[in-house]
């Protein structure tokens, strides 16, 4: 027996703490990359040390980079790696922004095996990757075989199938309503 919130839970027991988890926030709704910064708040309250890529995210300026300031950049950094923007879809994709999307990639996962961050926030990984910008398998295997303890969160739309069975948690966000459809745009704070 083993207690959520409170509430005494019946089932398996406890796995060993300190199991590294595959994260996956996907689908069409609002929520994946305020989810991942949901998680890396947490964890960097439980003294883990958080780092998070932004695969597409590049010059605009989001509040999380303020944020994870205060919280200290040896606690929380995040890494803008994109170009803020990316045209894509066959032919009509841009090879600097492949060339950035696999350099973002190299330095992921080079940080993921360093060991030196208990979390590691892939953002818009799915996206780039639903638009063949990044090979799944690759990045699938190499996930499956990063460091046991590091826990990994890849978020963006349209996840790899590879992705969501080899991961330990998937959440799909389905848009039930968004001000986006009565024209009303992105609000400070919320969306940025
Ligand atoms: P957030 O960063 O707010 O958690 P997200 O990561 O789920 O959103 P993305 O697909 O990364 O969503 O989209 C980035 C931007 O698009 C955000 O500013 C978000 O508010 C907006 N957005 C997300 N979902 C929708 C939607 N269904 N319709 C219109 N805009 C959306
Ligand atoms: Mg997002």
């Amino acid at each position: 027996m083993r207690r959520h919130l409170g509430i005494a839970v019946a089932g398996r027991e406890r796995m060993p703490e300190g199991k590294g988890l595959l994260i996956v926030y996907t689908g069409p709704g609002k929520g994946k990359t305020t989810c991942a910064l949901g998680t890396a708040f947490r964890a960097v309250g439980q003294g883990l040390r958080v780092l998070m890529l932004q695969f597409i995210k590049g010059s605009w300026h989001y509040g999380e980079l303020d944020a994870a300031k205060m919280l200290g950049d040896d606690k929380f950094e995040i890494r803008p790696m994109g170009r803020g923007f990316v045209k894509v879809g066959g032919a009509d994709t841009d090879p600097e922004d492949v060339r950035m999307c696999e350099q973002a990639w190299e330095y992921g996962r080079e940080q993921i095996y360093s060991k030196k961050y208990d979390l590691v926030v892939l953002d818009e990984i799915n996206y780039v990757i639903s638009y063949k910008m990044l090979d799944a398998d690759r990045v699938v295997d190499t996930l499956i075989q990063r460091p046991e303890r590091v826990h990994v969160i890849c978020t963006g739309r349209n996840a790899h199938p590879r992705l969501v069975e080899a991961a330990d948690l998937v959440t799909e966000m389905r848009e039930v309503k968004h001000p986006y459809t009565k024209g009303i745009l992105a609000q400070r704070g919320i969306d940025y």
